[in-house]
C-alpha cells in the first residue's frame, strides 16, 4: 500500500517526546513489510540546520489560502532513508523558529495558521506528488488533513480514495483556538458545532480529527479504553466512546537499533543478558556524569528521563522528596519543560547534594546513559498513553518503579520474589504514599541480588519491537482502505 504519514514531530530530524520516535520508526517497519512509506514533516530551523546544502526543491510554490490573504509554500526533497521518502514543508515565516511549537513550553500565537497550513500543504503536495491510499496523520499537528479532505476537498476526484487514520498520542493536548479559525482556515461556519469541531466554544483540531478520519487509534490498549472516561477523556470522551468501534489502542515498539546496551554507541561499556558486566561501567559512567562521587555498589541509582509536565506525576514525588532522600538510595533525573517542576528538582538537588542530582535539559546521550547505568526507573505517571522509557529500561535491565496507567500498565508487570517472575513495581493508586511504598518494596528487593538479577533478566528477554505492531497497523490500514472504497 502507499502510506503518507503527516506529523510535527520525526527521529533523527526534530523531536521532543515519543511522538518522534514513533514517526521514526514505525514507516521503516512498514517499508519491511513491503509498503511504500512517505512522511510529510514541516521545516523546522533545527532540521535545515542539518543540512550542509539545501533539500532539493520539489514543488517550488503551492498557494495556501487563508480567508484574507495567501501563504506559497514549498516542497523539499528530505530524502530516502531506510526506504522512507521524507517531504519537508517549507514555509520559513512560521516554521524557521527556534522552537517547535512555542518559548519554553509555551505556544506560538499563530500555531492554529501553523498547522492549519501544514496540513492544507500535505494535501495540495500529495496531489502533486502521489495521493496515497492512507493518509495517517498523528495528534492535533496533523488533524486538519481528515477535516480538510471530507469538507474543503470532499468534490475533490483526485483525493476521494485516500482513507485516513488518526493516532493519538496524549489526548491532553488537543489545539483549540478561538471560532474565528473556522473562518481564518476557510472552512464553512457548518462544521463549528459540537458534533464537528466545537469543544466548549473553541475550535478544536484534535476533535476534528476524531469526527472526520475513517479509523483511530491510540497508543496502548488501556490508553484506548481509559480516553472514553471522564478521568482521562479530557472532555473528549463522549465523541471518542461514539466512535469505540473504530478506535483501536496498538502499543508503541522499541526501535532497538537504537535502545539496545549491546550495540548502543553512547555507553561507557556494553552488556547483554548473557554477560552483564558491562552495567557497572556504565553506572560508575552515569554518576561520574552527574557529579555524584563515592556511591556504594550496594546503593541503588533511580533514574528519570522525562518531560517535566504534571502527567508524568512528579506532584506526589514533591510530597515525599525529604523521604526518599532518608533512604539508601541516589536519584539522577533529567528533564525540561514545566519550570515548576525543574525548580522543585533544582531544589531537591541543591539540599541533599550527595543524594539527588538533576540536569534540566533535552540530551539524548545523557538519557540513553542513564537508561542503561540506573539500577531502576522511576516513572510514576499519572497518565501514560503508552510511554517508552520504560520499554527502554526493560532493554536495559533497569527495573522499572511505574504506576499501572496506560502503557506502564500494559508493559510491566509487579515482580513477584517468591515465583521469580514479573518485569518490575506497579502501583496503582494516584498517592505520595503508594508511591513512596512502591519505592520501598523495590529498594528492599535490591538487597537480594540474586533476587535482582533474575528480575534484571525477565527485563531483559521483553520483546517489544515494532514488527507485531507495524503488522497491526497495516491490518488496520486494509480496513480502512477498504471502508473508503
Ligand atoms: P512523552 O512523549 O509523553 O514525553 P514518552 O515516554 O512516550 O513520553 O517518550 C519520551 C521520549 O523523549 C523518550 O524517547 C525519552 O528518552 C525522550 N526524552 C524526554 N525528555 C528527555 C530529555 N530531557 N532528554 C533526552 N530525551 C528525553
Amino acid at each position: 500500500m502507499q502510506i503518507a504519514f503527516a506529523a510535527s514531530e520525526c527521529t533523527p530530524f526534530a523531536k521532543t517526546g515519543g511522538l518522534a520516535d514513533v514517526v521514526g520508526a514505525l514507516p521503516r517497519e512498514l517499508v519491511k513489510l513491503g509498503h511504500e512509506l512517505s512522511v510529510y514533516l514541516p521545516f523546522y530551523a533545527r532540521i535545515r540546520k542539518q543540512f550542509e546544502d539545501e533539500p532539493k526543491v520539489l514543488i517550488r510554490s503551492l498557494t495556501i489560502p487563508f480567508q484574507s490573504y495567501s501563504r506559497f509554500v514549498g516542497v523539499l526533497d528530505g530524502g530516502l532513508l531506510d526506504g522512507v521518502q521524507y517531504y519537508f514543508i517549507d514555509c520559513p515565516e512560521l516554521f524557521d523558529r527556534k522552537e517547535l511549537y512555542g518559548p519554553s513550553g509555551g505556544e506560538y500565537a499563530d500555531n492554529a495558521e501553523r498547522f492549519g497550513l501544514f496540513c492544507r500543504a500535505v494535501i495540495e503536495a500529495s496531489k502533486q506528488i502521489g495521493v496515497p491510499q492512507i493518509f495517517h496523520v498523528h495528534d492535533w499537528q496533523a488533524a486538519l488533513i481528515p477535516v480538510y479532505l471530507r469538507n474543503t476537498y470532499a468534490a475533490d476526484p483526485a483525493l476521494s480514495g485516500a482513507a485516513t487514520v488518526l493516532t493519538i498520542h496524549n489526548a491532553a493536548y488537543q489545539g483549540t483556538f478561538p471560532p474565528r479559525t473556522t473562518e481564518d482556515l476557510l472552512f464553512p461556519w457548518e462544521i463549528f458545532t459540537m458534533e464537528k469541531v466545537e469543544q466548549y466554544d473553541r475550535f478544536n483540531f484534535l476533535k476534528g480529527g476524531v469526527v472526520f478520519s475513517d479509523l483511530l487509534t491510540t497508543v496502548s490498549r488501556k490508553y484506548a479504553e481509559e480516553i472514553q472516561t471522564a478521568d482521562f477523556g479530557e472532555h473528549l470522551e463522549g465523541i471518542l466512546h461514539k466512535r469505540a468501534k473504530d478506535l483501536r489502542g496498538i502499543l508503541n515498539g522499541v526501535d532497538y537499533t537504537q535502545w539496545n546496551p549491546a550495540t548502543d554507541g553512547n555507553l561507557a561499556a556494553h552488556y547483554s543478558p548473557e554477560n552483564l558486566d558491562g552495567k557497572a561501567a556504565c553506572r560508575a559512567d552515569l554518576l561520574h556524569a552527574f557529579g555524584l562521587e563515592n556511591v556504594a555498589e550496594t546503593t541503588p541509582v533511580i533514574g528519570i528521563v522525562s518531560r517535566f509536565a504534571t502527567q508524568k506525576g512528579f506532584d506526589i514525588v514533591a510530597q515525599i522528596t525529604e523521604q526518599i532522600a532518608t533512604r539508601d538510595v541516589v536519584v539522577v533525573a533529567l528533564g525540561t519543560h514545566d519550570p515548576y517542576y525543574e525548580n522543585l528538582f533544582r531544589e531537591w538537588a541543591f539540599r541533599y547534594p550527595d543524594k539527588v542530582a538533576v540536569q534540566i535539559r533535552y540530551d539524548e546521550v545523557l538519557a540513553h546513559k542513564i537508561e542503561a547505568g540506573a539500577d531502576m526507573f522511576l516513572m510514576p505517571s499519572r497518565y501514560e498513553p503508552s510511554g517508552l522509557n520504560q520499554m527502554y529500561s526493560l532493554k536495559y535491565g533497569t527495573v522499572p518503579i511505574v504506576r499501572a496507567t496506560g502503557g506502564l500498565d500494559d508493559t510491566i508487570e509487579e515482580w513477584d520474589e517468591k515465583k521469580g517472575t514479573g518485569t518490575g513495581f506497579k502501583f496503582a493508586g494516584y498517592g505520595a504514599k503508594d508511591l513512596l511504598a512502591e519505592i520501598d518494596r523495590a529498594l528492599e528487593a535490591f538487597n537480594d541480588k540474586t533476587g535482582w538479577r533474575r528480575l534484571m533478566l525477565n527485563c531483559m528477554a521483553q520483546d517489544y519491537s515494532w514488527a507485531e505492531p507495524a503488522k497491526e497497523y497495516v491490518r488496520l490500514y486494509e480496513e480502512a482502505a477498504q471502508r473508503r472504497a
